[in-house]
């Protein structure tokens, strides 16, 4: 816990001075996509997570809100025996990209006192599927991924050792004098 909580101290100031290397590597990654792109986003995540313990940190919870598909608002409704138009009103607004998210962070369904998740056996698919590292087409999320890196260790150390593991150099060609 100690240590997660240092590395969530750490993590706004070497997300920030990261991002703009990541950002080019990123590019250069989007116009020369290794073959085997999600394949070693796939090691990587589980690599990550069999050394990063959620309940440890829980800061996506705390300081973000997921999206909350149809299916995800019928399911935790449900759950919780309340009609869906009480639940999203009780609980939910819609944002300016027209998507439902929580009204306020942390997350209602968030217990502060052990960081877990008092609907996770129906908890949106995008809570389920965060911080998405292990997707299939990662390539396609390389933006929310940099975003994600200033919220989740897991996902800053992610892409941190990516940049090592698929390194990538510019096309640019230096000219002899
Ligand atoms: S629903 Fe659960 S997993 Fe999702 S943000 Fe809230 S507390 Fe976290
Ligand atoms: S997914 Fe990331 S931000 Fe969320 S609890 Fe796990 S390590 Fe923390």
């Amino acid at each position: 816990m100690k240590d997660m909580n240092k590395r969530l101290a750490d993590l706004p100031k070497l997300a920030v001075e990261a991002k703009k290397e990541s950002k080019k590597y990123f590019t250069n990654l989007k116009r020369r996509t290794p073959k085997n792109l999600d394949l070693v986003m796939h090691e990587l995540h589980e690599a990550e997570f069999k050394k990063t313990d959620c309940l440890s940190c829980g800061n996506c919870c705390k300081t973000t809100s997921p999206i909350f598909t149809e299916k995800d608002i019928d399911r935790i409704s449900k759950h919780l025996r309340m009609k869906v138009i009480d639940f999203e009103t009780q609980y939910l607004d819609r944002d300016e990209d027209d998507f439902m998210v929580l009204k306020s962070a942390p997350c209602t369904f968030f217990d502060e006192s052990d960081n877990t998740c008092f609907i996770y056996d129906v908890r949106p698919k995008a809570c389920s599927e965060y911080p998405h590292t292990n997707r299939k087409k990662f390539i396609q999320i390389t933006e929310l991924t940099l975003n994600n890196t200033e919220i989740c260790p897991a996902a800053y150390n992610i892409v941190e050792t990516l940049k090592k593991r698929l390194p990538m150099h510019s096309n640019k060609k230096v000219r002899r004098s």
